[in-house]
């Protein structure tokens, strides 16, 4: 995804790096820190550029007419998030089901979607209710189902999981709400 960079905020996030850096007991000056507050301000403003962007916008650049009305699902959308609680990373992977009503979704936009919502400060059970309704609302679904299963650093680092648990967060709207069955046909749908 190729973003601006608004140089601006940038060096202003860069020059909180700096401080940290010094707070944290090192010293920005030396050899191989002395560009990394600018990079950690670029990184830090890329993995939150969801916020800079429109879903509703991302996904109308592909809605395409469609009979069809069966399930689609599409599976194992990469994300990369950061908790809103301690600003560490999250990260795992969407799988998405619905039911169209005339229209349909490209895929490639649909995991777009997925990123303007990882990519901003979430708790996990918040993205998957977010995308789920985005996509309900924007694509005028019948039905939308999402399951996203991810890994916590702030977990993990502080030694609150064990290493190898994730968590796992299921939204659904329309039909899947109303049809056990519908959410068993994706549940199937995903172990193939
Ligand atoms: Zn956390």
């Amino acid at each position: 995804m190729d973003i601006q960079y608004n140089e601006e905020v940038v060096s202003q996030i860069a020059e909180h790096f700096e401080s940290i850096l010094q707070l944290l007991g090192e010293d920005p000056q030396r050899e191989g820190l002395q560009k990394t507050p600018m990079r950690a301000a670029k990184a830090l403003y890329y993995a939150t550029n969801g916020y800079r962007m429109n879903p509703a916008e991302v996904m109308k650049q592909a809605i395409f007419e469609y009979a069809g009305s069966r399930l689609v699902v599409v599976k194992d959308i990469e994300i990369y998030s950061f908790c809103e609680h301690h600003i560490l990373p999250f990260f795992g992977k969407v799988s998405i089901g619905y039911i169209p009503n005339g229209n349909m979704i490209g895929l490639s936009k649909l995991a777009r979607v997925v990123d303007v919502f990882a990519r901003r400060l979430q708790v996990q059970e918040r993205l998957t209710a977010e995308i789920c309704k985005e996509v309900f609302d924007t694509l005028s679904a019948k039905g939308v189902i999402v399951v996203c299963s991810a890994q916590h650093l702030c977990m993990k680092m502080r030694g609150v999981e064990k290493q190898d648990s994730s968590t796992t967060t299921i939204d659904y709207l329309g039909a899947f709400a109303e049809d056990p069955d519908l959410r068993n046909q994706f549940f199937e749908s995903l172990k193939h």
